[in-house]
């Protein structure tokens, strides 16, 4: 009998099913057609994803960087986590305890996010933490909370897309992005749905679209405002559900009313005739989600523009009912439970806030420490990397299970402060770009090789089985925190059994708004998954939220007034070509998983630049040619690919890979004021060839 284990992708927030199956010694995917998320379907990173566990890459020893020569060289576990520990009490003894830092990651386990919130609190009383899932959709997640008091990606199935009638969807390409999730798309489609993509690329998303708006990048606030002013104008506005079930749109309709559509077409390049069009659509339709992707939240103003997506939603009425609603789109596997359960700077387990009094005390109590001995809220992500090396900021740096040589903005800046730390610690399973630079190098199991949950886009809790035992030489990292939680004189309170963790996890996040209580491996088996909150055993789960209330205190959802304002930084005379950054379905995030696997290579080997032909001949570049992209932090060198689908003033670039091709060399850190989230999506570029001709 041939053995299959059920378990899911490690890559992205759909956290499709797949099932390994052990074939003559080798692991290989196999379709899982019961999880009713991706019911079998897979794309070409899930179909591959088994290479990893083969990868002839795979790290296999701690390394540490010799003193005398400056490489790194092999060590025993013993060695490396002594030769950390040392240099965790060292910066707190010479710096103070938030010199030390951690970076955690939105692919991360719940049970390793949780441990890694814990130690860096209780272990290493630092401050100092927060993870790149800050880069991911943090500006939903802060939209959300103001509208509706909770922050959960969907707060439905992903299969009730198929029922609603009209999809408004902002910046995402699920198609190449996503594409088991298509199926629901399509499924709406059939049965008479329409679909509006607002995108500054005609991509495969939009190709399919019932309508497409192609609005300059970073103008979609006003977009937004512009179609509430229509669905006023035009009466779509359901004041019935106004009424009964939100506040503050008296304030929000006052701003639409100078949002006419004349002038929304010349703020983001919209013909009026569309605008008029997409308002119609949404409004005349009986039900209606809005779903927003990085390409409405990646900016510095990411917050307020998703703001005014959940407004014109509250207004047409389209939120809290059967088959409509708000909802964000989810990027990284464990971007929603990363989240949630304490890696990020100001929170602690179940969604609580660090500064609240009663959660401290509650959490502490779990933990069996006192409430004044943890720190409070820390920098955000990029002011964390950004603090690197100062006199003031951190000097030694734990990463988990992140990238940020690749990922982060203004990424030669970012090398260079990494490059500077007293130490750098990465526990990764593969030789990352950020490993490469590291002093300790921390081999760490992977996906398929130990136990865990992810909670994926829906908030659906999940199981991540272990199909395989990790490479002989590598330790999980829940070992890898108790062992040095052990050397900082703990050893009690970090375990290193996934299910102990998350039973602790259950009780640190009872009653807090992400509330995983009620949820049990045993139940997540049984039932393909739970949905939180769950508060007890006995409760069925909540996959569907807001229906009879909205998470506010007096369950309201809150219209949030915003107005459009510029980008943190647009074209001029030396830089005149706006510039926004994305994902191939090849690859995935840094690419330390995916540029590992030979079939992901063959199909996306390398970056590149799109661009229009319009603007291609206006430079004189042809296709193939491979040209410099200078932004004011650093350049690229990078092939063009000459497209139509893109607007003639943008250019895009995946940014998946590092070295000359690294898309975030070029990427402004300018951070929205409420997410902290930096502005990945616009900046401004020149492009200079680099060849000359003579004719
Ligand atoms: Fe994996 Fe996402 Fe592809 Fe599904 S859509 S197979 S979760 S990468």
């Amino acid at each position: 009998m041939t053995l299959a284990t059920p378990t899911h992708c490690p890559y992205c927030s759909l956290q499709c099913g797949l099932n390994l199956q052990q074939a003559g010694g080798a692991l290989t995917v196999v379709e899982r057609p019961d999880f009713p998320v991706n019911r079998g379907a897979l794309c070409i990173k899930g179909q591959t994803s088994a290479d990893l566990l083969h990868s002839a890459e795979r790290l296999t020893t701690p390394l540490v960087r010799d003193s005398k020569s400056g490489e790194l060289r092999p060590a025993t576990w013993d060695e490396a986590l002594d030769m950390v520990a040392a240099a965790l009490i060292a910066a707190q003894a010479k710096y103070g305890t938030d010199a030390v830092g951690v970076f955690g990651g939105g692919s991360l386990t719940n049970e390793k996010a949780y441990q890694l919130g814990k130690f860096a609190r209780v272990a290493l009383r630092t401050s100092t933490i927060d993870y790149n899932g800050r880069f991911c959709m943090s500006s939903a997640a802060a939209a959300n909370l103001r509208a509706f008091g909770l922050d959960r990606g969907l707060p439905f199935p992903l299969e009730d897309i198929a029922g609603t009638d009209c999809i408004l969807l902002i910046g995402s390409n699920l198609a190449e992005t996503m594409p088991p999730a298509q199926r629901y798309f399509t499924e709406q489609r059939e049965r008479g749905g329409s679909l509006i993509v607002v995108d500054p690329r005609a991509t495969p998303t939009a190709r399919n679209a019932t309508l497409h708006l192609q609005p300059l990048p970073g103008t979609d606030l006003a977009l937004a405002l512009g179609l509430i002013h229509i669905a006023v104008q035009k009466g779509y506005i359901d004041q019935p559900f106004i009424d009964e079930r939100t506040t503050g749109w008296p304030q929000v309709q006052a701003i639409s009313m100078e949002y006419m559509p004349h002038r929304v077409e010349r703020i983001t390049g919209v013909p009026a005739k569309q605008l008029y069009e997409a308002a119609r659509l949404i409004g005349e339709a009986p039900t209606g989600m809005v779903l927003t992707a990085r390409g409405a939240e990646q900016h510095s103003k990411g917050t307020d523009t998703v703001s005014a997506w959940i407004n014109l939603a509250l207004a047409l009425g389209k939120a809290g009912r059967a088959h409509c609603g708000y909802g964000c789109l989810t990027g990284q596997g464990n971007g929603q439970g990363g989240r949630e359960h304490g890696q990020k700077a100001d929170q602690l387990p179940g969604y609580r806030k660090i500064d609240d009094p009663v959660a401290r005390a509650y959490v502490a109590g779990v933990w069996g420490v006192d409430p004044n001995s943890l720190p409070g809220p820390g920098p955000s992500a990029y002011e964390l990397l950004d603090s690197l090396g100062e006199p003031s900021g951190v000097r030694a740096l734990l990463v988990m299970g992140s990238n940020p040589v690749i990922s982060a903005p203004r990424a030669a800046h970012i090398e260079a402060k990494l490059r500077r730390l007293d130490c750098l610690i990465v526990a990764d399973y593969f030789m990352s770009e950020t490993a490469a630079i590291a002093d300790v190098v921390l081999p760490s199991a992977q996906f398929a090789e130990e136990d865990g949950t992810m909670t994926n886009l829906e908030g659906r809790v999940i199981r991540r089985n272990k199909a395989v035992p990790p490479p002989s030489g590598s330790r999980t990292d829940l070992e890898i925190l108790a062992e040095l939680a052990k050397r900082l004189g703990h050893t009690e309170g970090f375990s290193s059994q996934p299910e102990l963790v998350f039973e602790e996890l259950r009780r640190a996040s009872a009653g807090g708004p992400a509330d995983y209580a009620g949820i049990t491996y045993a139940r997540i088996d049984a039932e393909y998954g739970v949905f939180w909150p769950c508060p007890e055993e006995s409760h069925p789960g909540t996959p569907r939220m807001f229906e009879e209330r909205f998470n506010t205190a007096d369950g309201r959802a809150r219209f949030v007034p915003v107005t459009h304002r510029a980008a943190a930084e647009e074209p001029d005379s030396e830089y005149p070509i706006w510039f926004t950054t994305g994902r191939v379905m090849a690859q995935y995030q840094s690419g330390t998983q995916t540029r590992r696997v030979d079939r992901l290579n063959e199909a996306s080997p390398e970056a590149f630049v799109e661009m229009h032909p319009r603007l291609a001949k206006s430079l004189g570049i042809t296709d193939g040619e491979t040209v410099r992209v200078i932004s004011r932090r650093g350049w690229v060198e990078v092939k063009v690919r000459i497209v139509s689908s893109i607007r003639p003033d943008l250019v895009f670039m995946p940014f998946h890979w590092g070295g000359k091709g690294r898309a975030n060399s070029l990427t402004n850190p300018a951070l929205d004021p409420t997410s902290r989230m930096p502005e990945f999506k616009l900046c401004a570029v020149r492009i200079e060839r680099l060849v000359t001709t003579t004719d």
